[in-house]
């Protein structure tokens, strides 16, 4: 997992941040806390951040799901660009984890955004498919355990409404999924579901090379 856009060099990289990134004191004190985490490679990027932040400005969501918190990356920087009626489901399985996040979200003025749902995701999706709220949600981040995500998945494509986005990270896995050699287990599940998803007729797809890789997929009606 790369916390940074693979494939630019330093100061390219560096180049892009100076005259691009708008990252909010808040955001970045989160980065910096997580920087200490001996699992700190699964902190989105920043300039991925605000790329997710903008989608979600042109969106207007009312229901999000962040599916995979760690610690509130991703939940914030979207909570922060929702319209103020906009909602953050979020799913995790860590108490720990999400304790960092829930401090980060009190600071920034967020919390009563974002709903945080500790159990597998999965038993929390089809909580919310067996509800009924099938075809109410607008926008997803999938970001949690790779073995998982084609059920992530299907569940969200049920969950999203006609014409609502979904964001999947990690999609290159550092690169892994184009060297034949790399024939590990994440590697291999991740090259399959990019597979399915590329010929998939029920969404439009775009991947985009930021950060470790972001396939959007807008569900057609
Ligand atoms: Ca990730």
């Amino acid at each position: 997992m790369a916390n940074k856009t693979l494939g630019l060099e330093k100061n390219l990289y560096d180049y892009l941040h100076s005259v691009s990134l708008r990252e909010p004191a808040i955001l970045a004190q989160l980065r910096d806390e997580t920087a200490q985490h001996p699992m700190s490679r699964m902190q989105i990027a920043p300039e991925q951040g605000q790329f997710m932040a903008l989608l979600v400005q042109l969106m207007g969501p009312k229901k999000t799901l962040d599916i995979g918190v760690f610690t509130g990356y991703s939940s914030l920087v979207v909570a922060l660009a929702l319209p103020p009626e906009g909602k953050v489901v979020a799913c995790d399985v860590s108490e720990e984890y999400t304790a960092i996040a829930r401090r980060y979200w009190q600071q920034a003025g967020v919390a009563d955004k974002i709903k945080l749902h500790i159990a597998p995701a999965l038993e929390t999706l089809d909580s919310f498919i067996a509800a009924g709220e099938a075809g109410t949600f607008d926008f997803a981040f999938i970001d949690a355990d790779k073995s998982n995500y084609n059920n992530y998945y299907e569940r969200t494509l049920q969950l999203l409404r006609p014409g609502g986005l979904m964001a999947i990270d990690n999609v290159l896995q550092s690169g892994r999924v184009a060297d034949p050699q790399e024939q590990d287990k994440v590697t291999n599940t991740i090259r399959a579901f990019n597979q399915k998803l590329h010929g998939d007729p029920r969404i439009t797809i775009s991947m985009v090379p930021i950060a470790d890789g972001l396939t959007l997929a807008l569900k057609l009606g």
